[in-house]
């Protein structure tokens, strides 16, 4: 495997970083989670805008150009030949000293791994996957704002300690006044009577680019969309449920706090969704080997 480092590429026992590094020592950083579908990455710019979006928050400079790190991360999965699979891309303050203050990080570290990942068994997909309520609140706006994607992921992984005991496959995070917001590291919808609806991010959710696309389709078909606050009993009365995420893609959930959703069974605006998903995103992306980047750029030649 080769490792984008700090503008080198390396093999997987070369990749090393500094324990000084701050995004170790402090979890400050930045990441995202990209996929590649058939030799094209889904959504690179949108990502690269969330990741730069993410570093603004935390007054992060991340040392490269779009431009650059774009090429860097089309050139990581190039070299590691992938046609399918799972980049993630992280920028870290960087090495300083055992004090917290990042103006003692004068270099940031970027790197870039490509490979494979798979969240949930197959099954999960065609039956549906039974969620519940974890104790652990997600992250204040007011204290970290779930909308950073930061390296900083101590809330969820509380959360997954939760679901561990218990049997259920994902967690449901509600904010502070009660409100769901997310899953752990998805994010959630409901179908109400016809309408796709997700909670607006402004009540602590990350602004997921599967919820965007999944969002975009949804118009597109003809679903009517909604942001709207939800509480637990509008997901125990909800039609049907899923949830996104680039690494999960779009899963149903069919049981919640033991309440089951709908018949039980993944319901039919879940089903289409998944399969117009699907096809959208292995017909959508940045071409990743020059051949193919050259037939797409020929006008109609994508269909
Ligand atoms: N919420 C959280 C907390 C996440 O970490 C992620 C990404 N893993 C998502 C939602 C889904 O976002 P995306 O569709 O952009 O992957």
């Amino acid at each position: 495997m080769q490792i984008y480092l700090d503008g080198k590429f390396v093999s997987e026992d070369e990749a090393k970083i500094s324990i000084f590094d701050h995004g170790l020592l402090y979890g400050d950083g930045v990441f995202e989670g990209i996929r590649i579908y058939n030799g094209s990455i889904f959504k690179l710019d949108e990502h690269l805008d969330r990741l730069y979006g993410s570093a603004k928050a935390i007054m992060l400079s991340v040392p490269m150009e779009p431009g650059d790190l774009k090429a860097a991360v089309v050139e990581t999965v190039r070299l590691n030949e992938l046609r399918d699979g799972y980049i993630r891309l992280v920028v870290t303050r960087g090495v300083g000293d055992l004090g917290l203050n990042p103006t003692k990080c004068p270099k940031q570290t970027v790197f870039i791994i490509a490979d494979t990942i798979k969240i949930y068994p197959d099954e999960i997909y065609k039956k549906g996957m039974k969620i519940v309520t974890v104790s652990t609140r997600r992250n204040l706006l007011e204290a970290l704002n779930p909308r950073i994607k930061s390296l900083n992921y101590l809330n969820n992984v509380l959360a997954t300690l939760e679901v561990n005991r218990t049997d259920a496959q994902e967690g449901l995070m509600l904010n502070a006044r009660g409100y769901v917001t997310e899953c752990i590291v998805d994010n959630f919808f409901l179908v109400d009577d016809g309408t796709v609806v997700t909670p607006p991010t402004s009540v602590g959710a990350l602004k997921g680019i599967t919820r965007d696309t999944v969002m975009e389709l949804s118009v597109e078909v003809g679903y009517p969309v909604e942001e709207r606050i939800i509480t637990l009993h509008d997901v125990y009365v909800a039609d049907e449920s899923f949830l996104t995420g680039t690494a999960a893609e779009i899963a149903p959930i069919t049981n919640v706090d033991d309440r089951l959703i709908g018949d039980g069974h993944p319901g039919p605006i879940t089903t289409d969704l998944m399969k117009r998903f699907h096809a959208y995103a292995q017909s959508n992306g940045t071409p990743v080997y020059t051949e193919e980047a050259a037939d797409r750029s020929t006008p109609g030649a994508r269909g």
